[in-house]
């Protein structure tokens, strides 16, 4: 029975295999005209995945999509507030006769005015006279919490002090005027420059702190003559500091 097979032709298999061999030579030929072009996959072409013989090539310039910069989502910064309860975690501070000790108003104020801040919609630390944060702090302002002792019949009022001397001493500045304003201005206390101390102008935590960070050192008022703002309304006193940071940070509104 007669087999009409190519497959099994030996005649025709070989002229098939001699037409596969010439086709695979033309092409190989035609590599270098250009006629085929070789596609590098690190020029500096824009880049686009080309196909070439089948297969996928991502060139791997910088013009590749995972290169390509991609936008950064805006981060909305924060206000961060340093608020220093002076003397806590380190000692009493002024002591009156009567037992009354500084450290209690200084740690009622500072935690009414962090609660304050923290309502503000800013985040504030509340931080010890030596509290290890202090070391390279960083925040858009520091303050420190003091009272004046009882030493001083007939004294009142209060101040506040940046340092003598640093690298942010007009934003300190605008710091000290605008809690002094705001200050005076809720608490009715008036500003008492004349007992300023080195203990204020060259309080140890300036010195600790990132230079950046504008700082000040308020004495809410005198622990004898002011006695009753300072344990009866500590809430008012806190607001007057609160009053002040917001200038600071956000702008005078007087
Ligand atoms: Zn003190």
């Amino acid at each position: 029975m007669p087999n009409n097979n190519t497959a099994s032709d030996p005649w025709a298999v070989g002229w098939t295999i001699r037409v596969l061999v010439l086709i695979a030579c033309f092409a190989a030929l035609t590599v270098p005209t250009d006629i085929l072009p070789i596609i590098s996959a690190r020029t500096g072409e824009p880049a686009a995945p080309v196909q070439e013989g089948g297969v996928f090539t991502i060139p791997l310039t910088e013009g590749t999509p995972e290169s390509l910069p991609t936008p950064t989502p805006a981060t909305p910064q924060v206000t961060r507030i340093g608020v220093i309860a002076g003397h806590t975690g380190s000692d009493s501070g002024a002591i009156c006769p009567d037992g009354l000790q500084e450290v209690d108003i200084n740690t009622d104020v500072a935690r009414r005015v962090v609660a304050l801040l923290t309502a503000h919609g800013w985040e504030a630390d509340l931080l010890e006279e030596f509290d290890s944060r202090l070391a390279g702090y960083q925040a858009q302002a520091l303050i420190s919490i003091h009272a004046d002792s009882c030493t001083y019949p007939g004294k009142t009022g209060f101040k506040v002090a940046r340092a003598e001397s640093g690298y942010v001493d007009r934003a300190s500045e605008r710091l000290v005027d605008c809690v002094s304003r705001y200050y005076q201005e809720r608490t009715g206390l008036p500003f008492d420059a004349h007992t300023i101390t080195y203990d204020m102008t060259r309080y140890h935590a300036y010195y600790e702190i990132d230079r950046n960070t504008p700082a000040a050192i308020i004495e809410t008022g005198f622990m004898l003559d002011d006695r009753e703002l300072l344990t009866q309304h500590p809430d008012i006193v806190a607001q007057g500091i609160v009053d002040g940071l917001i200038c600071f940070v956000e702008g005078d509104w007087q």
